[in-house]
């Protein structure tokens, strides 16, 4: 399978090019269709099988065909790490940067300031630590009410960090209707029924 093979639009496709991609991976390959289509997946796979691009890829095609174009975070990835969520946060930019959506990162152990004045701009896809993010919502600086998309990147180590308990009250504020990406490189039972009580009928991946 070639990245044309996947129907993506234009923009994202040129950006694609530009990052020297020329194969989609394993994850991508059987990711972006499901993804694309509105489904919820559980996804097994590590970092360094091309996760990100999995879900970024089909996350900004699909926001980019709406109709509504307010700026209001329709995206979240929340993921462990201060590292993951640059990361993340620079894939997002690479893969979108000829898209008008924008993308910011929020976690902690800085000063609030820079991200609190990148939030009133205005976001449309958020990448988040759990704790950082829960700041910010109390603070009445995140709305998470009108979310379409939420991706929970790296689940078995939020777990071992002790995030699960934040996890769960970022869930409560989440539309009931919504679409749900799962992620983790290993399933314990805890995480299995992480991943039951927060998907619907989910498409399964595995690399
Ligand atoms: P990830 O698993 O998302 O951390 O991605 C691992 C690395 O693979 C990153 O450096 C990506 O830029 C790169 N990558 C992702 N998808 C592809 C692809 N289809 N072709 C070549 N490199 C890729």
């Amino acid at each position: 399978m070639n990245f044309t093979d996947l129907k993506l639009i234009d923009p994202i496709a040129k950006a694609i090019k530009e990052e020297g991609y020329t194969q989609p991976t394993p994850i991508q390959e059987q990711a972006i269709p499901s993804i694309l289509l509105g489904r919820d997946l559980l996804g097994t796979a590590q970092t360094g099988t091309g996760k990100t691009a999995a879900f970024g890829i089909p996350i900004l095609q699909n926001l980019s065909l709406k109709k509504e174009k307010n700026r209001h975070i329709k995206a979240l990835i929340l993921t462990p790490t201060r590292e993951l969520a640059i990361q993340i946060e620079e894939s997002f930019k690479a893969y979108g940067r000829h898209l008008p959506l924008k993308t910011l990162v929020v976690f902690g152990g800085v000063k609030q300031g820079a991200q609190e004045a990148g939030l009133k701009k205005g976001v449309d896809i958020l990448v988040a630590t759990p704790g950082r993010l829960l700041d910010f919502i109390s603070q009445g600086l995140i709305s998470l009410k009108n979310l379409e998309i939420f991706v929970l990147d790296e689940a078995d180590r939020m777990l071992d960090m002790g995030f699960v308990h934040d996890v769960k009250k970022v869930l409560k504020l989440l539309p009931a209707k919504r679409q749900t990406l799962f992620f983790s490189a290993t399933f314990p039972d805890e995480i299995k029924n992480l991943a039951n009580s927060m998907l619907t009928n989910p498409v399964k991946v595995a690399v």
